[in-house]
């Protein structure tokens, strides 16, 4: 490791000593549920949706069953609620037919489902199923670019460059704090760096 990435590594892990993901959730399809209706919304409003969701239908069978208007209704203020609402409810009906009601562990079999992409199923493997993962973001990928730990706006080269830099027991819980630090510290604009706790201290800082 770098002496840049190991005082990241170290500096997140002493703001962010206690690593929870956000989005509530009692089993891996609840989790995967959130994650699907948190694209451009807030864990905040994901988690008010979720309550009445689950209540709704708590396990694929009965998410499979409710009625796609319902599920529309319900998770309406999500935003992008209709390609959600299709989402939900053709995982819900593939995870009931196919796999028994239990979610798949593999990236292969994660990625066919529908509205999953290679993101929701690295949150998946990295938090449900105990796999090396690294999800990136829209903040992991501007932190990664600003820290100098990656020169692209593609997510899978960054995934790569930050799989190379940091070793893989750190994945899990470094990316949750890279998140948790991007949506605190580092918005697109105005960010100070003489407030920053990271790049007033690191060499390759890349501002932009
Ligand atoms: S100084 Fe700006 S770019 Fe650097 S981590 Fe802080 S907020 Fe982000």
């Amino acid at each position: 490791m770098t002496d840049d990435a190991k005082f990241i590594l170290r500096t997140l892990a002493e703001i962010y000593p206690n690593i929870t993901i956000p989005l509530h959730h009692t089993s891996s399809f609840s989790l995967l549920m959130a994650v699907i209706l948190s694209a451009q919304c807030t864990d905040e409003q994901v988690n008010r949706v979720t309550s009445i969701l689950f209540s709704a239908a708590p396990d694929p069978q009965t998410m499979k069953d409710l009625p796609l208007e319902k599920i529309e209704s319900i998770i309406h203020s999500c935003g992008l609620f209709r390609s959600k609402a299709r989402a939900i409810k053709g995982c819900a009906q593939i995870i009931a037919d196919y796999y028994d009601g239990k979610v798949p562990e593999t990236f292969e079999e994660l990625e066919k489902l529908p509205g999953v992409g290679h993101k929701t199923a690295s949150v998946m493997i990295a938090q449900c199923f105990n796999g090396y993962a690294f999800p990136v973001d829209t903040h992991i990928r501007r932190l990664a670019n600003r820290w100098g730990l990656a020169h692209s706006q593609n997510v899978v080269i960054v995934e790569n460059n930050l799989k190379k830099l940091f070793p893989k027991e750190e994945w899990h819980d470094l990316h949750i704090r890279m998140i948790r630090f991007g949506r605190e510290y580092c918005p697109a604009k105005n960010h100070r760096i003489d407030h920053c706790p990271i790049c007033q201290f690191i060499s390759k800082t890349c501002i932009n």
